[in-house]
């Protein structure tokens, strides 16, 4: 039976220890200050942004909230997110995607200073991540690295297959992987043989958006098995993009969907906000 990584009880453990840092900073009268904008009110956004601000009051980080209309101008946002890089105050600028459809992502993305980019999505902190440079990192990626190491499991020479090439998970975390010195492949729906590929893998980090897709034949036996997808069944429960249960005896060690990735890209963003204390 493959060990489950527990990714609720470490990124609690993470919250305590930043929560105990930000306490010893705000005796040296030091703070940080989140401001998260939010445009329109999706209501998985509305949860995710809730969820970011909860966890800043848990660790003692000051968030400020923008609420701005479905309708706002691009214009509008990028004058606020120009504000809020004036603003000496404010140390992190988050802002919720998805975006409405009028409004450029990217545009918003490099409007934010690189300094204040708590999400690590900015071309300035991709850039430091691949030549190895100190910036912000995308949380998710960050985060399961976090897991690995706090799981003791050893990255380095390792053979590490990412299924998934997004600018948000799976090449940040083909690069943190890389950084860790594990030899890396990564893998895209123009793969060809994905099971043969994926099956070299020592860790398997899956993350396609299509639920339940990996199952046991695309897995070494003894593989540890991060699985970052996350979807909502007919049923109301939560699954991945990973078949837990027909892969679970397979591997060393899982990550569950819920409780594992999701929980420690809230606790990396909470790291990330803790970096700029001043
Ligand atoms: P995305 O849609 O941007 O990227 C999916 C990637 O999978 C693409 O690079 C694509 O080439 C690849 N892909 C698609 N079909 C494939 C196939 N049949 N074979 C091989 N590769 C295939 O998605 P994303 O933003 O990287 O997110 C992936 C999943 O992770 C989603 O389910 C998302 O909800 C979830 N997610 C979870 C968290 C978290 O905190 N837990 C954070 C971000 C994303």
């Amino acid at each position: 039976m493959a060990k489950i990584i527990d990714g609720k009880a470490i990124s609690n453990a993470i919250k305590d220890e930043l929560k105990e840092y930000v306490e010893k900073k705000k005796k040296e009268g030091k703070t940080a200050n989140l401001a998260v904008v939010q445009v329109g009110n999706d209501p998985a956004s509305s949860v995710y942004v809730n969820n970011k601000k909860k966890a800043c009051a848990y660790i003692g980080i000051g968030s400020s909230s923008y609420e701005l209309p479905e309708d706002v101008t691009q214009e509008e946002l990028l004058l606020l997110i120009d504000r809020l890089n004036k603003d000496e105050e404010i140390t992190g600028i988050l802002v919720q995607l998805p975006l409405p459809a009028h409004i450029n992502e990217d545009t918003v993305i490099r409007k934010i200073d690189p300094g204040k980019d708590v999400d690590g999505f900015h071309p300035m902190n991709v850039g430091a991540l691949s030549i190895g440079e100190d910036g912000f990192v995308s949380c998710t990626p960050q985060g399961i690295i976090e897991l690995l190491k706090r799981s003791d499991i050893e990255i380095s020479g390792r053979e590490c297959v990412v299924i998934g090439r997004s600018n948000i998970v799976g090449k940040p975390m083909a690069m943190l992987l890389l950084r860790e010195n594990g030899t890396v492949t990564v893998c895209h729906s123009r793969t060809k043989n994905l099971k043969e590929v994926c099956k070299r893998a020592d860790i398997l980090v899956v993350a396609i958006g299509k639920p339940k897709m990996i199952d046991h034949e695309y897995v070494k036996e003894g593989a540890v098995v991060i699985d970052v997808g996350i979807h909502r069944m007919e049923n109301g429960k939560l699954c991945g993009d990973v078949d837990f249960d027909d892969v679970c005896s397979h591997c060393s060690a899982i990550t569950p969907v819920p409780g594992g990735v999701g929980p420690m890209t809230i606790a990396m963003l909470m790291n990330n906000c803790c970096k700029n204390i001043s």
